[in-house]
């Protein structure tokens, strides 16, 4: 058998290093590090592929969820809520604007910020709701459209973990994860289901005016070539990453195919355990199907129950297999982010899902000999535990 691992970029990097490697030397031939060709490319392809009017390539996520709040003129003081249990990228930013965060609850089987409790957070300060689209599936964006319409608010969708992944609205209408708020970022980390060789990252909008203002921010608030309109950052995508994105983005819904096939059979090995809880696709279909792309499966999430979650993980790193635990700590406990109006009893699910929650390898290389391996461990595990 094949070395498991979380990820594994390396043979993915085989079945396209022809490819990747002409157009990273054609970079290097052309020596246009900076704004050249391949970034306008795969601006324009990422346009198409997603069908949002503006694409702009950042630096990476975390940059284009900074630069997004930017765009938006949001102000310190400005209340802005977001999900307790996503990766910290998403409040940092948040904090760093001096825009104030506001973290509530999630639902306890997609994982996802809780429109509920979104709705009981609303002061007249907030100014944005950010959800995040945990691990590869979206939040309830008909629920957060309509609330962020009945209090004019404005959507942030943190698209880092589902690049491909379809939204279906209550009426049937489908739209691609990031053109649905009024601005999203995504971003382009090796890891990501979209993952360039190094750092990038990118934001999307339908619309033209706030696209205008972030195209000057990501270059130094430039508008016109050494006039500078309002404070802007540095933050590019640089051409031997748009390179590679170049030759991946053509296969990206191939990748997510394998990645839903990957955890179609995850969650067939484990139906009917009682102390498992499988990730829960929502919307048209209750069970991962292979026809919609409803949930890219950037993380394959077990919730663990009755079972000491922190020995599985030690069990399966002494079988050879690497697993992750996203996250364990909510971000309403971490130091950075303490503030004295968080109640513990305002994040029951937040707080049970971290004791809970364990990730699974999940890529596009994974075969049915390391699947099997995989669940035979788990599954081993907890009946010698029961
Ligand atoms: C990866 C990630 C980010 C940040 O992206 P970077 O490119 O690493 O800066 C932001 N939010 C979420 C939910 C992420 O998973």
């Amino acid at each position: 058998m094949r070395k498991i691992q979380m990820v594994d970029l390396t043979s993915q990097y085989q079945e396209i290093k022809e490819q990747v490697n002409s157009s990273i030397s054609q970079v290097l031939d052309t020596a246009a590090f900076i704004n050249g060709p391949e970034v306008h490319k795969f601006q324009a392809q990422l346009e198409t592929y997603v069908g949002a009017k503006h694409v702009i390539p950042c630096a990476n996520g975390t940059d284009a969820l900074q630069i997004a709040m930017m765009g938006l003129g949001l102000k310190p003081g400005d209340e802005v809520i977001t999900a307790d249990f996503t990766f910290a990228a998403t409040v940092e930013v948040i904090a760093l604007l001096q825009l104030t965060p506001v973290l509530v609850d999630v639902e306890p089987d997609t994982f996802n910020i809780d429109p509920i409790c979104i709705e009981k957070a609303i002061t007249p300060k907030t100014k944005a709701i950010v959800p995040v689209h945990l691990f590869g599936q979206c939040a309830n964006m008909d629920a957060i459209l309509e609330l962020a319409e009945k209090h004019n608010l404005f959507v942030i969708e943190d698209n880092a973990q589902a690049i491909g992944a379809d939204y279906t609205f209550a009426n049937g209408q489908k739209q691609k994860a990031g053109t649905i708020g009024h601005v999203s970022a995504t971003s382009f980390f090796p890891s990501k289901n979209l993952g360039c060789y190094g750092d990038g990252g990118a934001i999307f909008t339908n619309d033209d005016e706030l696209a205008h203002t972030i195209r000057g921010m990501v270059n130094h608030g430039m508008y016109v070539r050494y006039h500078h309109d309002v404070v802007g950052v540095n933050s590019r995508l640089d051409s031997i990453q748009a390179a590679v994105l170049n030759a991946k983005l053509p296969n990206l819904d191939e990748y997510n195919n394998k990645r839903r096939e990957a955890a179609q059979k995850y969650s067939k090995a484990f139906d009917g355990q009682e102390n498992i809880i499988v990730p829960r696709t929502v919307g048209r279909c209750e069970e991962i199907c292979d026809t919609c792309n409803c949930h890219v499966f950037h993380q394959y999430t077990l919730r663990i129950l009755n079972a000491d979650r922190d020995a599985l993980v030690q069990h399966l790193n002494d079988k050879g297999i690497p697993c992750g635990v996203y996250y364990p700590i909510p971000l309403h406990r971490q130091k950075a982010y303490l503030d004295e109006r968080y109640k513990e009893a305002d994040f029951p699910i937040t707080n049970q899902l971290v004791k809970e929650v364990i990730s699974l390898p999940m890529h596009t290389e994974l075969d049915d000999e390391q699947i099997a391996y995989i669940t035979e461990t788990v599954l081993g595990f907890l009946n010698n535990e029961a």
